[in-house]
Parts: structure tokens; sequence; C-alpha cells
């Protein structure tokens, strides 16, 4: 019996725009990667830099804090300079609190945003709350913008989950907090989802989230979700925390959701180390729908992990500076040479899997190990090549990689100059 993906979840499909660009969520759309910015956006010319580093990370819709009126009168300023930028990513705006009034006091920003993050416990007090949830959504229709109605564990609504903490205790054998607490958040998210339709919003306007820091609570949470309502999710662990902690935690939540077919857009919610760089969550969430073989945007490097027979760092060098190669590359070779980014590339260390891992791979290195001999066979298209040897290894194994693509990718024959003198030198 074959082994592979359940079917992917059947939900209905949101449209987010600016200018010519769609950004399709859900129906059978591939799965979207997210990310936020870090800045202040009274700040438009460092948002502007950050969006944009974010989108050709490959970040497909960024989301920016809208949190006060300076912020929100930047806004289209920021818009307009990511415009003149030639940066057309869709821009979330995400509000707590007070989005009722910015949306409504500075229209330039709520016509700016292609979407907006609604979280429904922080939207005011009881009996502010509908009113302020409705301006919200109203705002948002008359403009025909998507909402996203963002659920978080942190910020849950209190006056629902006391309601259902009291129905929970008066049942004869009560569920335990952590179930009611669950209950909550699922309960929040379609609550409001189903009130927005109600006061005009189309449904195929809505997308839900509903997260939380721990990774079998955000599973149940999100299965109950995608069995409860078709709207599309949006996926992820609320702070899932720096450094391989977040990543590995997103990793393991993410995996299971996707691979049952949960999940239209995602996004890893790392913590940066202090002046690290806020890239990485694109990278880590590209990676996780790559290595799944859910979609794919970079060549991928395998490399062994060293062991023994390693003979020196050049291998770990090697491997590190293919793989920042190909990255750097992406942008262009995007546009020019479609399907390159499924190419695979193997950096080995050992003559132990080089060879066999290399013949696997489009294109591989089996390098020396402790008591080889100095010489690097190649291997394309699972067939031995050239072997290469002497100090420039890494230069020419670039070369070939990089004439590898533009023949294979770019639609022509040829070999360039480098790889000759690759072959010669061999
Ligand atoms: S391929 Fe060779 S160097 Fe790499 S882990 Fe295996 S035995 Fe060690």
């Amino acid at each position: 019996m074959p082994v592979g993906p359940l079917a992917r979840r059947r939900s209905r499909q949101v449209d987010i725009r600016w200018g010519s660009r769609v950004v399709r969520v859900g129906g059978d759309a591939p799965v979207v990667v997210q990310s936020m910015t870090n800045t202040d956006t009274a700040d438009p010319i460092a948002t502007a830099i950050q969006v944009k580093a974010l989108a050709q990370a490959g970040s497909e819709v960024v989301r920016i804090t809208v949190n006060s009126p300076e912020a929100a009168r930047e806004v289209i300023t920021l818009r307009e300079q990511l415009d003149r930028m030639g940066v057309d990513v869709p821009l979330v705006g995400d509000f707590h609190y007070n989005g009722h009034k910015l949306l409504t006091q500075f229209p330039d920003c709520a016509k700016a945003l292609s979407k907006y993050r609604i979280n429904p416990g922080n939207v005011g007090t009881s009996s502010r709350r509908d009113g302020n949830f409705a301006q919200m959504i109203e705002v948002a229709a008359m403009h025909g913008k998507p909402v996203r109605i963002g659920v978080n564990w942190g910020s849950l609504d209190q006056s629902l989950l006391a309601r259902l903490m009291d129905e929970n205790a008066a049942r004869a054998k009560p569920f335990d907090a952590m179930q009611v607490m669950r209950e909550a958040l699922v309960t929040s998210a379609i609550d409001s989802a189903i009130q927005a339709e109600a006061l005009g919003l189309p449904g195929n306007a809505i997308i839900l989230s509903a997260k939380v820091s721990n990774v079998q609570d955000v599973v149940a949470v999100y299965r109950e979700l995608a069995r409860r309502c078709d709207y599309p999710l949006h996926v992820g662990l609320t702070e899932a925390g720096m450094g391989s902690k977040g990543i590995v935690a997103s990793t393991a939540a993410l995996s299971v959701l996707l691979q049952e077919g949960i999940g239209d857009t995602i996004r890893v919610s790392l913590t940066p180390e202090p002046g690290g760089d806020r890239t990485r969550e694109v990278i880590v969430a590209q990676e996780i729908l790559q290595t799944m073989g859910l979609r794919a945007f970079t060549p991928l490097v395998i490399a062994c992990p060293g062991c023994g027979r390693t003979s020196s760092t050049f291998f770990q060098e090697l491997a590190e500076h293919i793989q920042t190669f190909l990255r750097t590359q992406m942008p262009v070779w995007r546009a020019n040479y479609p399907g390159v980014e499924s190419m695979q590339v193997a950096v080995m260390g050992c003559v132990v899997n080089g060879p066999g891992e290399s013949r696997h791979a489009d294109i591989g290195i089996s390098l020396p190990g402790a008591g080889e001999a100095p010489v690097a066979p190649v291997f394309v298209d699972g067939e031995r090549t050239v072997t290469l040897k002497g100090d420039h290894i890494a230069q020419e194994f670039q070369a070939i990689v990089e004439n590898y693509v533009h023949r294979r990718y770019g639609g022509f024959a040829g070999v360039s100059a480098t790889t000759e003198s690759a072959a010669q030198n061999a």
C-alpha cells in the first residue's frame, strides 16, 4: 500500500490581492508561506526594507503591526515605498484593541492593506466587543478585504472561556481544564467567523487561526477546526521560541497537520537572536514544505553529517558554500530556469556513501575521506563525469553546478569555459 500524505482538506479559497498580484489561500492552491515584520510600522523606511527582505526570501504575504495612529498613518507611505521598490507582496495589518478606531479613522490605511488580522479576544470588553468587531468587519466588507480571524490562547475571549468553564463544571463528568481551553479556542474562531458572515463579509474572505504554543495542543485544536469548518486555516505555533527549539517545535506541529492535509498557509513564529536575520522564519517555513515534498523553493543540498572518515572541514565548508550559492542565485534563477527549485545537489564526505548518494541526486560530488586518494569524483544525472583535484575544487564544482542549471533548465545546451577547464584539470 503506498505511503504518502493524506488528501488535502478541501477548504474555501480566499484571494489576497495587491495590484495585479493575487495570492490564493485554500482550495487547491499550494500552502502559502507568510511572515511578520518586527520593525516599528511608524518607520516606513525601516519597515519597507524588512518587508522587501522577507518578500525576496520567499514570503508570499507579509504582516505588519498596526498599533497606533502613527503606524496607521504611515501604512500608505510604506505601501507606496514598496511599490516604488517593485515589491508587490500583499501586506496584512495586525490589529489589537484599537483596530476599529484605526481602520475607520485612517481609510488610506484600510485601503493599502490587503488583509486584516483581527483577534476576537482583543477587540474590547464584553459590552463593546460586538460593536468594535462589527466596525472592523464592516470596513473589510466595504473595501473588499479578506480577514483572518486569529484566536490566540494568550488573549482568549475571557467571557467565552468563563461560560464554557461554568458549563463544564455542571457536567456529571467534567473535562479537564485544557480540553475546555481547546474548545474555547475553536468555538471563538468559528463563532466569530459566523458572526462576520452575518455582518456581510463573504465566506470566501475569511481565514481562521487558533494558535497555542504547545505542539500537542495546536495539533488537537487544528484537527477540530478542520473537522468543524471549511474556512482556510492559517497554521503555526504562537511564540515558537528561539533557535533550534523554535524550529523543532514548529516542524513537529506543522508536519503532523500538513501530513493530514490540514493547513492552507503557514507561519513559523521564530524569535530571532538579538540582531538576527528575520528572514530565517521564511527559510524554515519553506524548508518544512520542501522537505515534506509539498512545495519546492530552492535546490536542496544533501550533505552527510561527516564522521571520523571526514578528512577536514573542507567538506562542511563546501556544503555550506554550495547551499549559500544556490539560495543567493534563486531570485534570478527562479525567473530564468523554471524547475530549478526541485534540483538536488549532493555534497558527501567520503567514498562510503558519497558515490551512491551523488548518483541519486541530480548532481553530486564525493570528497575524499581520510586515507583516500585526494580526488573528488562528480556525478551528473547518475553518471560519473569529471574528477576534481587540487586547490580549486569548490570553484570548479560551483561552475559545474551553474552550467548544469543553464543546460538542464535554461532550454539550451552548452558547456561553460569554466567547466571545460575543470574537466581538463581532472
Ligand atoms: S559519507 Fe563518509 S564521511 Fe559522510 S558520514 Fe558517511 S562515512 Fe562519514
